[in-house]
């Protein structure tokens, strides 16, 4: 600290120099030019002409330094004249009462405004600069006597405090955060556990002539828990973490950037070991192209950070972390060995990573005793980390809502949908011919998925409109993860998508906007079989197409030739269409079953996945049956 001080002290002074310096500078140069501007020089023999002729208005007479100051004009035309060196003459005097000129022995107006200015110039300045200086010197104080658990440091240069580059790094001393947080994820946390050792103790790995990675990529789709991570191994190794986010680096003028990053390695040389995590790092890192549009300061700021990797001194025990979620973007010179040469994939949580971050989340919030986190995690295949601690959030906040003390198992089911298709919507009011022609939609999916072996079983069907537009929905349950699609699964998902419009034709020979989401998935999931599956069997094992982002869920585009694409469409077209005839047969086959199971919906507006079997699997099952003369026997209209 002491060498800290006397380094800023230093600093300090050096800048008071460099600013008086330059308010003289300034001043010398603005001065002469205002006084010139106002002021003109002119001879004895003028003025008394300038007198004679009426034109003075004002004298004022310095005996001491033998000069006359006047003025002509009045108002907005008024116009200062000097004339230095006068001759003691005594008719001036009475020369000038004679004009009616106004005049007196000192020099009031001219020094009077002068002092003003010299105040301004000169005093309001160093007044500034003083106040600066007790302000700096104060903030210095406060922070360095501060054992709060943050620590703002100024940036560095010469220029002290006040000149810094704008870097706001701020270092938590603690993270609180350790691995115990991080629910699933074992392989990230495996292979960050060797950072954490080698951040407990550099020396050791030194003493064997082991280097460590200087960088490490944390890799995956947004909200798995990447931020989260780099803060764990921070706190698991109990070191401070620098954390900025590769957005705050660009910024409007060229060379911040760049400055910053530098400023960052700066401080974190001087706290060593600790981390540098460096969130969203594609938005620097990407690749720099030859292309014509580039960007100055996003290339500066990478080829800073791409110096500053390499430079820094490894056996401190500095290690920077960088998340992303599109790492297909980065500039290979980020990857290469001796900077981000390691790579953490961080995936979407598999059913057991479910179940596990669902526990950690519930275990912060006040539960009743028979919850089933299990359910939860199986009808939220996809979602991700940050998906689930937001059900659990989300159903707490209900439970609050409903004035209840503790979360029950509804509210969870309740979130999960709320998350998955929005929030119940009260204002849309369906018609009661609109009513039945949703629930004949999505009893017309259920029945499709019921009757496959493959498909996952139905758990709740309900046709109460949601906020995100959605009628109404049949929600499918996997029984266990599976991580292989088979092409005969892929066609009965197909299938269970187009019945909801096989339905809707099938009964009221008609068809309606409703299918505009089904269409769609449909579609993609064809599309997919064609192009990357290779089920097609016009192109076989052939790439059509290249996935854009592994982790961001965007499409993928056609390599293919034009020719083809359009072979491609037609392929698509018959899957699409041979689903569609085997949902509809399926529907045919079961239509006294549909009708029956639309009108128990219509009337409960929700119905369990248990209620629907019921009906659906009673007497004869899944074969074609005749109506019964039983009570709930279905009538056709
Ligand atoms: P990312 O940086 O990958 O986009 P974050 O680390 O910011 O995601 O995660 C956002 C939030 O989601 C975290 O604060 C945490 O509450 C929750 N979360 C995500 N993944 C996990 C996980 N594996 N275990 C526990 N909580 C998680
Ligand atoms: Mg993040
Ligand atoms: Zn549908």
């Amino acid at each position: 600290m002491e060498m800290n001080d006397k380094k800023k002290r230093q600093s300090m002074i050096l800048y008071a120099i460099i600013a008086l310096a330059a308010i003289f500078a300034l001043n010398s140069i603005l001065y002469p030019s205002i006084q010139s501007q106002t002021v003109t020089d002119v001879g004895y023999s003028t003025f008394l002409e300038m007198v004679d002729a009426g034109q003075v208005t004002q004298v004022s007479l310095d005996t001491d330094t033998s000069k006359i100051t006047f003025t002509t004009g009045d108002g907005d035309s008024t116009k200062t004249y000097e004339c230095n060196q006068f001759p003691n003459d005594t008719e001036l005097v009475s020369r000038l009462e004679s004009k009616g000129v106004t005049f007196s022995a000192e020099i009031a107006d001219k020094s009077n405004s002068m002092w003003t200015y010299m105040l301004l110039a000169y005093g309001l300045p160093i007044g500034l600069l003083l106040l600066g200086g007790w302000l700096l010197n104060r903030q210095l104080k406060k922070s360095m006597g501060d054992d709060g658990p943050s620590m703002t440091f100024g940036g560095g240069g010469g220029m002290g405090g006040l000149g810094k580059s704008g870097a706001k790094v701020v270092a938590q001393t603690e993270t609180g955060i350790t691995f115990k947080d991080v629910a699933g994820q074992d392989e990230a946390k495996e292979s960050l556990a060797e950072i954490v050792s080698f951040l407990e103790n550099p020396g050791r790995y030194e003493e064997i002539g082991a280097r460590l990675p200087r960088g490490a990529l944390l890799v995956g789709p947004p909200g798995t828990g990447k931020t989260l991570l780099a803060k764990a191994v921070a706190g698991e190794a109990k070191v401070p973490f620098f954390s900025i986010s590769g957005s705050e680096f660009v910024e409007m003028f060229v060379g911040r950037g760049a400055a910053k990053v530098r400023d960052l390695f700066k401080q974190a040389n001087e706290k060593a070991p600790c981390i540098v995590f460096i969130d969203e790092i594609d938005t620097i890192g990407k690749r720099r192209d030859a292309g014509l549009s580039t960007n100055d300061e996003r290339e500066q700021t990478l080829n800073q950070l791409l110096t500053e990797m390499d430079g820094f001194d490894n056996h401190k025990g500095i290690v920077v972390l960088g998340a992303t979620n599109r790492p297909d973007t980065l500039d290979p010179a980020l990857l290469r060995p001796g900077r981000f040469d390691r790579r953490v994939p961080v995936e979407l949580p598999d059913l057991a990573g479910r179940n596990a971050i669902l526990a950690l989340h519930a275990h912060d919030v006040k539960m009743e005793g028979d919850i089933d986190l299990d359910v939860i995690a199986r009808s939220t295949p996809g979602a991700s980390g940050a998906d689930l601690a937001n059900i659990i959030n989300e159903a707490a906040l209900r439970a609050v809502r409903l004035g209840r003390q503790r979360v029950c198992q509804e509210d969870i089911q309740e979130s999960v949908e709320v998350v998955i298709a929005g929030e119940k919507r009260k204002s849309t009011v369906l018609s009661e011919r609109e009513k039945k022609v949703v629930a004949y939609h999505e009893i017309g999916h259920a029945i499709v998925a019921a009757s496959q072996r493959g498909a996952a079983p139905v758990s709740k069907i309900t046709i109460v409109p949601r906020t995100s537009g959605a009628l109404g929905y049949t929600m499918q349950v996997e029984q266990d993860e599976h991580f292989l699609t088979t092409r005969k699964e892929a066609e009965d998902k197909l299938a269970v998508l187009c019945g909801g419009r096989a339905a809707e034709e099938l009964i009221f020979h008609e068809m309606t906007t409703g299918a505009a989401n089904d269409i769609e998935k449909a579609t993609e999931l064809a599309r997919n079989m064609v192009t990357q599956y290779g089920m097609s069997d016009e192109f076989g094992m052939v790439a059509l197409g290249q996935v854009q982002n592994r982790y961001l869920n965007s499409g993928a585009t056609l390599t293919c030739s034009e020719g083809t694409a359009q072979k491609v469409d037609q392929a698509v077209q018959e899957l699409v269409e041979s689903a569609h005839k085997d949902a509809l047969a399926t529907l045919q086959a079961h239509q006294f079953k549909l009708h029956e199971l639309a009108r128990y919906l219509q009337k409960k507006e929700t119905i369990t996945g248990e209620e629907f079997m019921r009906i659906f699997t009673r007497d004869d099952g899944f074969a074609p049956q005749l109506p019964k003369t039983d009570e709930d026997a279905p009538q056709q209209d």
